[in-house]
């Protein structure tokens, strides 16, 4: 029997997760769960998996905790991701919150010898060498759930010793891949959050029309599979069918295909070597005819380059751009900023406040406040 902790389990990847753990009863047991406000969906989670333990990161007063819960061990407030990941009793610990909030739950859990399941791309983002220099000392490996990276790590799995020349991340293109510049520029709100393939929560769809979400998937890969950003090539692929590959020196090309469902990565990481089953259909290559490729646009992207760039200035820089843009993302959604001015405040951050250090967390938590405040 696995346990798993799942930290932000009300969000999508969360309930996805969840999903797995009912198909599969006799071979994974939740021992915690936590949620940032969603009270009374953690409520019925909390019924129906009955963990030992649970958090609400806003908080709750103790007279709010429903009679029939009260003989679970409740954490709330700023400390509950990080005291979870190290206190529950569990083998794996499930990282699916949004934004750099992951960073210190991701240490935690390693220092506590548990598995982490990353969801979280903000913690390799702002702290790629802390983790990974964690991760190396405590012998774990951290296993993706993000699906590029997901499919990325299946296909290594199939190269043995050989390391790959290349990885190609695939991305969808989102809603405005084939909008003009001017028109992106003034999107709106609704037009931002209407992915044409994936469902996800609010910031990673924005994120995914302006391609920041490559451009921390860029960082991520880099971390995750030890490989220069020059060698990690983005390539637009509008039907997410391919969900990322890996070029090998003698002219090979691997990649995972399958439908647009996180069921297949997160069943993946979840039980890892071994395949379960996760009630998602095959791709069926007939009935789909056709899948596209083309070159990303990086004049209508700007994102993409600006990943790149942080990459190569090293320091606090990738930290910066995810804060600033974790930032501005929620100024967008609040109706404050325009669509396009996501990325001239993303701009502005890093002229602002190049050559900061991010070797610390206290330090990277300092680059991503400022960040913030610009
Ligand atoms: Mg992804």
């Amino acid at each position: 029997m696995t346990r798993i902790a799942i930290l932000g389990s009300t969000g999508s990847i969360g309930t996805q997760t969840l999903d797995i753990c009912r198909r599969h009863p006799d071979r994974f047991r939740v021992t915690a769960l936590t949620a940032r406000g969603s009270r009374e969906k953690l409520f019925a989670q909390l019924r129906e998996f009955r963990p030992e333990m649970a958090g609400l990161t806003e908080g709750i007063r103790p007279e709010e905790i429903p009679d029939d819960l009260r003989g679970i061990r409740w954490v709330q407030g700023p400390e509950t991701l990080s005291t979870v990941a190290r206190e529950a009793e569990a083998d794996q610990v499930l990282v699916s919150v949004v934004g750099i909030a992951g960073l210190e739950s991701v240490l935690a859990a390693l220092e506590a010898g548990k598995q982490v399941l990353l969801a979280n791309k903000e913690a390799l983002v702002t702290g790629g060498q802390l983790v990974t220099d964690l991760a190396r000392t405590k012998g774990k490996l951290l296993l993706p759930v993000d699906s590029e990276h997901s499919a990325i790590f299946q296909c290594l799995q199939a190269a043995g010793e050989n390391r790959p020349e290349e990885l190609l991340l695939t991305a969808s293109g989102g809603p405005f891949r084939t909008w003009d510049k001017e028109r992106i520029r003034h999107a709106t709100r609704e037009e931002a959050l209407r992915h044409p393939n994936w469902n996800m929560g609010a910031k990673i769809t924005v994120d995914s029309a302006s391609m920041f979400n490559k451009g921390l998937e860029i960082m991520e890969a880099r971390w995750l599979f030890d490989m220069p950003e020059d060698r990690i090539k983005v390539v637009v692929h509008p039907e997410s069918i391919v969900h990322s590959a890996v070029v090998f020196r003698d002219g090979a090309v691997l990649a995972q295909l399958g439908m647009p469902d996180m069921r297949v990565p997160i069943a993946y990481a979840m039980s890892w070597p071994e395949r379960i089953e996760t009630g998602v259909k095959p791709a069926d290559l007939i009935q789909l005819g056709k899948l596209t490729f083309e070159k990303p646009d990086a004049e209508k992207f700007p994102a993409l380059q600006l990943a790149r760039q942080c990459l190569r200035a090293g320091g606090a820089a990738c930290t910066v751009f995810n804060g600033a843009n974790e930032a501005a993302v929620a100024a967008f959604l609040r109706g404050e900023i325009a669509f396009g001015e996501i990325t001239e405040r993303v701009k502005r951050a890093l002229d602002r406040l190049s050559g900061l250090t991010a070797n610390t967390l206290e330090e990277i938590q300092e680059a991503d406040s400022l960040a913030r405040q610009v």
